[in-house]
């Protein structure tokens, strides 16, 4: 490229001679073009190697008039015109070597920029940039860190695997923000560099990455050989570009997980609701029907103590068949009114005074024995009495739930134990267990089943009647009280139960 220019200089010359119009002649001017041309193309040293060979073509004709004539005006000019291309040639040499780095620094950052806007990981995107850098800078070795300290911070280096120890000029600008420049590094007493690379001395810069946030990384180089101020100024640019451009990086990658958070949650929020309005819809069927049996049982049973003249016996069959429906129904309406006041956030009414649980439990056990004649029932009575203060009909609500799941959700028969005592793991708390070998609940499920309308489907106990608002219930009563229900349970195995009530002693 230099050798167009270096011909057209050999052209201005024969010119110049041909012409022999002395050293003033306005032909001199001509030296110049060349030397243009080559600043331009080649910059400071292409200009400056061709305004030279200018100068020296000049000069047999500059030269000989000045000692043939003296200082006068002409070979003065004469003279100038030796220094004048080299001049002009160093000057837009190096303004046009100043304006390429500029602009090689303007596609490196604009690089950078488009590394980081990626898709990829924080590590990844800096792997790239390590990448960019090391060619815009023409350096040996490159790593960035990016993080609060050496040990914890992301590493990027190229050539990958470069390690960047606690002794070295990284560590200490990451650890004091302040800029390293090492003329020698293997022989920097500051820090401790692995490796020699010959005769040729290592130069080092390491340079903080900083953001609004303060310190948020280094970048540190290595060049062999001559480290120019204008290489050093470049990397110190590169560098401040960088902690820019990392932390907004590092921003946008926080905005995508927490938008993709929010993303989940929402769906989580949605698919939750609309399973609760599945559920509520589920809900109503199941009321209408549990509501419906035992309505059409005392239909029938009334009609028919209407109707006929029944034998005592039997009359007194149909009255246990009313009363029995008519609990039910009670019990139904009873949880459905709980249910609209715990929705509607009122608190439920407790009327707490003393009870005798054990008593309690021996009532409920009774009756459900009688029922229940394909079950088992177990009952540890506690040793010593039992001090509880209870709402005694929330209390035999909650008992009643607990045993009728027992039985409900053990189809086939089967034991079901029942104790009560002081809680030995919570202290000032007393425990009432509900244990049976029925179907037991999934653990996926047991989260859940406290919520309201939740049935956990199993194929054995299909046909079990229920609004899936027995738990809710209890779990609320017994928060009410101060205390809180508890489950272990085994698919297949069985289902235990724990009401923990604080003890007469204790308010709630
Ligand atoms: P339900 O009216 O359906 O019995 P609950 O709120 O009392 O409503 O119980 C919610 C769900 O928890 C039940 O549908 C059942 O799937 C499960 N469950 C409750 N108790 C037991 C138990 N002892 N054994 C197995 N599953 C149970």
């Amino acid at each position: 490229m230099i050798a167009l220019p270096v011909a057209l200089l050999a052209v201005v010359a024969l010119v110049m001679a041909f012409a022999d119009q002395g050293p003033a002649s306005v032909l001199r001017h001509l030296y110049l073009v060349p030397t243009l041309w080559a600043a331009l193309a080649r910059g400071a040293v292409g200009g400056g190697l061709v305004g030279a060979l200018a100068g020296l073509l000049h000069a047999p004709v500059a030269l000989p008039a000045v000692e043939r004539d003296g200082l006068t005006s002409q070979t003065l000019d004469g003279l100038l015109s030796l220094g004048l291309p080299i001049l002009a040639g160093l000057l837009v040499g190096r303004l046009v070597d100043g304006s390429r780095a500029r602009a090689a620094r303007l596609a490196a950052v604009l690089a950078i920029q488009r590394r980081l806007d990626g898709p990829e990981t924080l590590e990844a995107k800096l792997a790239g940039v390590a990448r960019e850098l090391r060619v815009a800078l023409r350096a040996r070795r490159l790593a960035l860190l990016v993080g609060a300290d050496v040990h914890t911070a992301l590493l990027a280096s190229v050539p990958v695997g470069t390690l960047v120890d606690a002794d070295s000029g990284a560590a200490f600008a990451l650890a004091t923000g302040q800029h390293v420049t090492s003329t020698d590094l293997t022989a920097d007493p500051r820090v401790r560099a692995n490796e020699s690379v010959g005769p040729t001395p290592l130069r080092a810069l390491a340079v903080p990455l900083v953001s609004g946030a303060g310190v948020i990384g280094v970048m540190a180089v290595e060049w062999t050989g001559e480290l120019s101020r204008a290489t050093r100024a470049a990397a110190e640019e590169l560098a401040l570009h960088m902690g820019l451009a990392v932390e907004n990086a590092r921003l946008t990658l926080r905005q995508h997980r927490f938008a993709e958070e929010l993303a989940e949650k929402v769906s989580a929020a949605t698919a939750r609701l609309r399973e609760l309005d599945q559920a509520k819809t589920e809900f109503l069927s199941v009321v209408s029907h549990e509501l419906r049996t035992p309505l059409t049982a005392l239909q029938g049973f009334s009609e028919l103590l209407l109707r006929s003249a029944l034998p005592a016996d039997r009359a007194q069959r149909c009255l246990v068949y009313l009363h029995t429906e008519a609990c039910t129904l009670g019990r139904i309406v009873g949880e459905l009114l709980d249910l609209s006041r715990i929705e509607a956030g009122r608190p439920l009414e407790l009327r707490p005074e003393p009870v005798d649980l054990a008593g309690l439990i021996e009532r409920n056990l009774e009756i459900f024995a009688a029922e229940h004649r394909e079950h088992r029932f177990r009952w540890s009575a506690p040793g010593s009495e039992v001090a509880l203060r209870a709402d005694p009909d929330a209390l035999d609500r909650m008992v009643k739930n607990l045993l009728s799941n027992a039985v409900k959700y053990s189809p086939r028969g089967g034991h079901v134990s029942v104790s009560a005592c002081s809680a030995e793991d919570q202290p000032g708390m007393i425990e009432l267990a509900v244990e049976d070998d029925g179907v037991g609940i999934p653990a996926d499920q047991l989260p859940r089943i406290f919520d309201k309308y939740v049935r956990v489907p199993h194929p054995e106990t299909a046909t079990a009647r229920g609004l899936g608002l027995g738990l809710s219930l209890v779990k609320a009563l017994a928060e009410a009280h101060g205390g809180r229900v508890e489950v272990e349970s085994l698919p297949g195995k069985g289902s235990r139960f724990r009401l923990l009530l604080p003890e007469a002693n204790r308010d709630f």
